[in-house]
């Protein structure tokens, strides 16, 4: 008993609510499609709340993000949004590594994340490795074993950033990659929008979404509900 408290305040602290019991009453029925259940249930349902936990870290330091602005400094603005994203772009992809875990890579919640955010995977990789990245010893730099020469060019950078608009704050990074410079746009507040559709998802492919969460969590998106809302 007092270890489920411990485990309620956990989660409540991200969540507002994650209800311990399943299988109530009012449980909701929306089981998304193609779902792999080979993974043991029970492992399922503690990655359905470490997945959701993830979304609930992405969405509150979103908000945080958005919340910073100076109009005496902007630059120093601008600077703390672009920190910021990095730490959203890593709980955003935590919450498709564990969505892709618990439902299954080719299920439809997690290929609808792939279709929103094609670079979300590509840039968090960049910035995991940023320092081999940097020296042109990154996964996507070396070729035959060889590390890129990068003639005092920059190897990673976050070259531009911009806000304001219906997907929040966006940065473009730029990757001198061995088939030439390429660069990746994300937008921080769609990346976070998806995590919030596929959250829930996960949370009712394993029992643990019912109108109780729904009602309390304040940065699920209500499946009954458009994207959008
Ligand atoms: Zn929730």
């Amino acid at each position: 008993m007092v270890d489920s408290r411990r485990n309620d305040a956990r989660f409540s602290v991200w969540a507002g609510s994650l209800p311990p019991v399943v299988g109530r009453g009012d449980t909701l029925t929306l089981v998304p499609e193609n779902v792999d259940t080979s993974v043991d249930h029970q492992a399922r349902v503690e990655i359905a709340r470490w997945t959701h936990t993830w979304m609930c870290a992405a969405a509150r330091t979103h908000e945080f993000l958005e919340s910073i602005w100076d109009e005496e400094s902007p630059a120093s603005s601008i600077g703390a949004r672009d920190a910021l994203s990095l730490v959203v772009i890593d709980a955003v992809r935590n919450t498709y590594r564990g969505a892709a875990v618990a439902l299954g890579p080719n299920s439809d919640p997690v290929r609808a994340f792939e279709e929103r955010q094609p670079d979300l995977k590509v840039v968090r990789d960049r910035f995991e490795h940023f320092e081999d990245y940097l020296r042109g010893a990154g996964r996507a730099q070396m070729r035959r074993g060889e590390v890129l020469v990068l003639d005092h060019l920059v190897g990673l950078e976050i070259r531009s950033s911009s806000g304001g608009g219906p997907g929040g704050h966006s940065i473009e990074v730029a990757v001198r990659e061995r088939d030439g410079e390429k660069t990746y746009f994300i937008e921080i507040g769609a990346a976070v929008d998806a995590a919030r559709v596929l959250a829930p998802a996960v949370l009712v492919a394993v029992g643990l979404y019912d109108d109780r969460h729904a009602d309390r969590c304040a940065f699920c998106r209500r499946l009954d509900s458009s994207p959008g809302a």
